[in-house]
């Protein structure tokens, strides 16, 4: 098994061998595939499964592929075609970084926003232009209300640890963050939840967020 047969196309197959990736973990083998294939997808995926390139490489793709994938602006106001929500800043941090690497040379631009951080730089970098943002629930609330980020644009969602930011009592925000979503475009934004546990909350989160979903177990 190896990334060339996930055919993610040669740009991001040369990343992958810049990140000294050989070989697919299970999550990843697995996964792409199914997201790729633009089906909505509930993961369970403990941290160091490799699921943050799980979830990365079928966003960069398909906004690779995306006819209209011009960056868009209105006034102040970003539009990414991406998102990625994190519970904490420590790893939304990272999942900016590795996404970073991951899209070197596609032109899909990743920035990061978290909260307990001055929120200024954040808005200058967001007025640079977003594909894929990277953000913890807080701050997105905060940004949403500012009308500096609009998520109408909105096609691929990723919920990464998603039993760990119920825990961090992030549900109302997270509800509020997709309700913003589903205007145009509902049935045409595809979701991947990634979850280390499934207690009753995730499972209702899914059902609520997610559609015809494939449950992924590695
Ligand atoms: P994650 O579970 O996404 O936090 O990844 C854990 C660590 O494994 C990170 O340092 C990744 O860069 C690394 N990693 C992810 N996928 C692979 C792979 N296919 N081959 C080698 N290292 C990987």
């Amino acid at each position: 098994n190896t990334f060339a047969e996930i055919d993610l196309g040669e740009i991001l197959n040369q990343n992958i061998r810049r990140c000294k990736y050989v070989k697919p973990t299970p999550v990843q083998r697995h996964a792409i595939p199914i997201a790729l294939a633009g089906k909505d997808l509930m993961a369970c995926a403990q941290t160091g499964s490799g699921k943050t390139a799980a979830f990365c490489f079928p966003i960069i793709s398909g906004i690779m592929r995306e006819l209209y994938a011009q960056r868009s602006h209105v006034g102040r106001t970003v539009y990414p075609l991406g998102l990625i929500l994190s519970p904490t800043r420590e790893l939304s941090c990272q999942i900016h970084d590795e996404a970073k690497k991951f899209s070197y040379q596609t032109g899909v631009k990743v920035v990061v926003a978290y909260g307990g951080a001055p929120i200024n730089q954040q808005l200058r970098e967001l007025e640079r232009g977003v594909d894929i943002l990277v953000a913890t629930p807080g701050r997105l609330v905060d940004l949403l209300e500012r009308a500096r980020v609009s998520l109408q644009a909105v096609r691929y969602l990723a919920l990464d640890e998603a039993d760990r930011m119920l825990d961090m009592g992030f549900e109302p925000q997270i509800r509020k963050i997709v309700e913003q979503m589903n205007m145009p475009n509902r049935g045409v934004r595809q979701t991947m939840l990634f979850s280390a546990t499934f207690p009753r909350e995730i499972q209702r989160l899914a059902s609520d967020f997610l559609s015809n979903h494939i449950f992924l177990a590695v």
